[in-house]
């Protein structure tokens, strides 16, 4: 193993997906956004597939054309396209695209003229989150829209909205926006255009709101196996869910340290007892938070070693205790599915004071994947 890698394991991807079909009754479009959540775009895309996943949903037009030229053929969603991106070759990749506004939608079907290739859109109402879809615009957009369909010049393939608060089943928010969904669509249909798909829920809707869950589901986290927020909707084992991704990296140094060591940059963290640290051979660079606490660490040989001071661009410094038996070059789990007793993304979300998704979209390039069958 070079210093650092993470390891995927594909048959966790592949059970995820299975049981969210399972459970839910209707498909799964995978979202590989953001390099498939940082467990590697192509990769996850394919084994997704193979597991049933009809639609695959990205962010960017760059991410979805990577995939066909990868030679994934099933429908792909691009949903955060700014006005500056080239439709044409959008539309030469039969991607299809979520349209949020007027000046898009007459973008799409100026691209649809220039190629004579009709667009295929998915358009996006705000329901109540404030970001992406149509919101004041709507009584124009509406009017364009129809008559765009009507006159077959784009076609009308989706209708969707994205839940704001879906990891607090409870709230009353949601169902808010399930409401105003249902009523834009009825707006819709009254001028004549039915659209073929509705979508709506993410991973939390998912597996929490049966009635969020239309045609299809997009699904992200819960595919990679962590939980959308563990307070709220329980951790990923109670969730029924593996997580897919396992950092491992290699102890760059060990040394033995006396009690009254300061510890790292600002000398933040004292060793109160003679120890032996590990120097990890991973830093913020790699997509380790700067801020972790000693919540969290590595583990070794079935120990679990916390960090000791701040964590540095390319290496932290735990503390393995004084009868570890780590050597320099020795092997550590930063973090995994928990299975062995090593930390978990959770646990190192919660050091972070951030979340799992956080976690691990910010591990850099510059750490190996390798992936597991
Ligand atoms: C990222 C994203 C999803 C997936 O969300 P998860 O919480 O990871 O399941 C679904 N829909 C849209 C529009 C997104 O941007």
């Amino acid at each position: 193993m070079a210093r650092a890698q993470i390891e995927i394991d594909l048959s966790a991807i592949a059970a995820n997906v299975r049981k969210v079909i399972n459970e839910t009754k209707v498909d799964v479009c995978a979202v590989v956004k953001a390099d498939a959540y940082g467990h590697g775009l192509v990769s996850i895309a394919q084994v997704a597939t193979d597991a049933g996943a009809k639609w695959l949903g990205v962010a960017l037009l760059e991410e979805a054309i990577t995939l066909r030229t990868h030679g994934l053929s099933i429908p792909i969603i691009a949903w955060l396209t700014p006005l500056t991106e080239d439709f044409d070759s959008a539309l030469r990749h039969d991607i299809d695209l979520g349209v949020s506004s007027i000046a898009l939608l007459e973008k799409v079907m100026a691209a649809g003229e220039r190629t004579g290739i009709t667009p295929r859109i998915h358009v996006e109402v705000d329901t109540g989150m404030t970001r992406g879809g149509v919101l004041n615009e709507w009584p124009v957009f509406l009017k364009k829209v129809s008559a765009a369909t009507l006159s077959e010049k784009v076609e009308l393939v989706g209708f969707f909205s994205h839940f704001a608060r879906a990891d607090e089943p409870q709230e009353l928010a949601n169902e808010m926006q399930l409401k105003k969904f249902t009523n834009l669509l009825s707006e819709l249909k009254a001028t004549g255009v039915t659209p073929k798909y509705l979508h709506f829920a993410n991973s939390a809707a998912a597996l929490s709101n049966p009635n969020a869950t239309f045609d299809f589901v997009r699904l992200g986290i819960a595919m990679y196996g962590l939980s959308p927020d563990v307070k709220t909707m329980g951790s990923s084992k109670e969730l029924g869910l593996i997580p897919a991704m396992t950092l491992r990296a290699k102890l760059h140094l060990v040394k033995q340290v006396p009690a009254g060591a300061a510890v790292g940059y600002g000398g933040s963290a004292i060793t109160t007892v003679e120890t032996k640290v590990g120097v990890v051979a991973m830093g913020y660079a790699d997509g380790i938070p700067r801020n972790a606490d000693n919540s969290t660490g590595v583990f070794f040989n079935g120990d679990r070693a916390p960090i000791l001071g701040r964590v540095s661009m390319d290496q932290f410094v735990v503390d393995l205790g004084l009868n570890s038996k780590a050597i320099t070059g020795d092997e550590v789990i930063v973090f995994g599915a928990g299975n062995v007793g090593e930390y978990t993304i959770d646990d190192w979300a919660s050091a972070s004071t951030t979340i799992n998704y956080e976690i691990v979209t910010r591990i850099a390039s510059r750490v190996p994947r390798i992936y597991n069958r």
